[in-house]
């Protein structure tokens, strides 16, 4: 992925001071309200990480996925499958503000235009990182690139484990939950089997 996390989250300027600010007052509060003492050595610079931390988490409210996509459009007459597979997800559950995490598999057949493979990723994160459940992050990736590529069918398989489900003993530790979408080409069954085929050695 060209997309590099760990430079983007050293990015100081990426961090708005005035929502820093407030999250660092409010988790300080947080950290009281669960029986701590913020002012512990350990704890002292805990808000302010968590602030930051949080508006990492969420970038993905200040980005435009559809801008992203139109950004690197290239006219192409190829129309077969392209397929991106395991693209790491690290998204926030919205009931619990929980990590879930796993990978995404994505596909479309393009109708006149493709798009930079890194961009397919980029999507998939621009969307992982707002608090989100893994149905609608699904659904939300196959409508953008539907919506901008306009291409013959989209298809997008998210795995993920759950800590909300895990912290909680729900079910058993290693559970993955698996969410499908499709569009166009892809609702015709030997289509979909064929996309399911080439991801499917990685699938649990
Ligand atoms: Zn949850």
């Amino acid at each position: 992925m060209s997309f590099d996390t760990d430079e983007f989250y050293r990015k100081e300027e990426f961090f708005n001071a005035e929502r820093t600010e407030k999250l660092n007052f409010h988790y300080k509060e947080i950290i009281k309200l669960l029986g701590e003492n913020p002012e512990r050595e350990g704890l002292l610079k805990t808000p302010l990480r968590v602030a930051k931390a949080m508006q990492f988490m969420t970038q993905g409210y200040y980005q435009d996925p559809e801008e992203i996509l139109r950004s690197a459009l290239f006219k192409e007459d190829y129309r077969q499958m392209v397929i991106v597979k395991d693209i790491e997800i690290y998204s926030l559950c919205e009931h619990h503000m929980l990590p879930f995490f796993g990978r995404a598999h994505v596909a479309y057949i393009p109708n006149g235009y493709i798009t930079g493979l890194s961009k397919i990723a980029r999507v998939v994160e621009t969307y992982s990182r707002r608090l989100q459940v893994q149905e609608r992050l699904t659904y939300e990736i196959k409508n953008c690139i539907q919506n901008t590529l306009h291409p013959l069918g989209v298809a997008v398989v998210i795995e993920a484990q759950h800590m909300c489900m895990i912290l909680r003993g729900v079910q058993k530790q290693n559970s993955v939950t698996t969410t499908s979408d499709f569009s166009g080409a892809f609702e015709k069954l030997a289509t979909r089997e064929e996309f399911i085929r080439l991801i499917s050695s990685r699938l649990h």
